[in-house]
């Protein structure tokens, strides 16, 4: 560990954990994450800009939840952890998908992204007038089912019309005081299973314990060979892990959904902004983030919003419905 070392500067640690954070919302691209880091004034310890592979490796480092590899053995660092394992754990399923070769759709961004509406087949761009239109249709690959889709639409008309549905995930004073309301009267409910699973992880963590000082008793009583010594600790070192972690989260869980309804509201108020300004990659990222089943049909694309922007976008309609009952009309500007 030698990119961010233990000796690093104060600030380097929260910008770390940002750095981490914003990641996993998942809205952002590699790429792109470099440009926030150099914002932030994150750079290595040669006060270097961070590359895409510098970042890579911190973002898969274990170091950062409290643990260390060595010789294949995880070790659990006695130095404080700046992340949890599950934003770890959610960091790895982003990177998993940002660094899947694109392949061919590369050049276009909504090939193998948005389904044909009518037989399920994704859609495929294609450039006409030397490169000026970048039109997308059904690609027409099953064979045995006749489609009728063979109308072209335009890449901006694609764009217009999904920037359409994320613009209600801008929320303005009303949204945000309703969302608040929302979120603290689910978390009244949801401290109760806060206390349960303190208790419970608690208990866990206290048998991890105890188990590994068996294990050190087998090994020493040479019950158990070395190899299998360290398969087993290494297993229970992960849960020891998990369990921490998650008393941590039960503990600070009182009062969390503050920062949640914040965080959320800061999120989808940028979502919009990301998409109109966003390259293709950072589009791409966003859409794969916030939404599912895009299809096209008869020049139309619709798509699902994923939990918690489908929330977001409920509360938004049932706020402009009440302001439209107000006779204030629409407040979204
Ligand atoms: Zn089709």
């Amino acid at each position: 560990m030698h990119l961010f070392s233990f000796r690093s500067p104060p600030y380097t640690g929260p910008l770390i954990k940002k750095m981490f954070e914003t990641f996993a919302t998942g809205l952002y691209s590699l790429d792109t994450m470099i440009e926030l880091t150099d914002q932030w004034g994150l750079t290595n310890r040669y006060k270097k800009l961070i590359v895409r592979t510098t970042m890579h490796r911190v973002l898969s480092n274990p170091f950062f939840y409290g643990c260390f590899k060595f010789h294949g053995e995880i070790f659990e660092g006695s130095h404080q952890p700046l992340i949890s394992k599950g934003l770890f754990d959610k960091v790895q399923e982003v990177l998993g998908e940002r660094t899947k070769p694109l392949t061919r759709h590369r050049k276009f961004t909504y090939s193998g992204l948005i389904k044909c509406g009518e037989c399920g087949c994704f859609i495929c761009g294609s450039m006409f007038k030397n490169d000026r239109y970048e039109l997308y249709r059904c690609s027409l690959r099953k064979r045995h089912i006749k489609c009728s889709q063979h109308k072209y639409i335009n890449k901006s008309e694609i764009n217009r019309q999904i920037g359409e549905q994320i613009k209600n995930l801008t929320i303005n004073k009303m949204v945000y005081s309703l969302l608040m309301e929302n979120i603290r009267s689910r978390n009244e409910e949801e401290s109760k299973i806060h206390i349960n699973g303190l208790e419970h992880w608690n208990r866990i963590e206290i048998h991890c314990e105890e188990r590994i000082s068996r294990l050190m008793d087998a090994l020493s009583e040479g019950m158990i060979n070395k190899e299998e010594f360290l398969q087993k600790k290494n297993e229970i070192i992960t849960q020891k892990i998990e369990a921490k972690e998650k008393t941590r989260f039960h503990k600070t869980s009182v009062g969390a959904w503050h920062k949640y309804a914040e965080n959320l509201i800061i999120k989808s108020s940028h979502i919009y902004e990301i998409f109109s300004e966003g390259d293709e990659a950072d589009k791409k990222s966003l859409l794969l983030a916030i939404g599912e089943n895009f299809r096209l049909k008869n020049c139309t694309v619709t798509f699902d919003l994923k939990p918690p922007y489908n929330f977001v976008e409920a509360v938004n309609k049932s706020s402009s419905n009440l302001c439209v009952m107000r006779g204030q009309g629409d407040l979204n500007p």
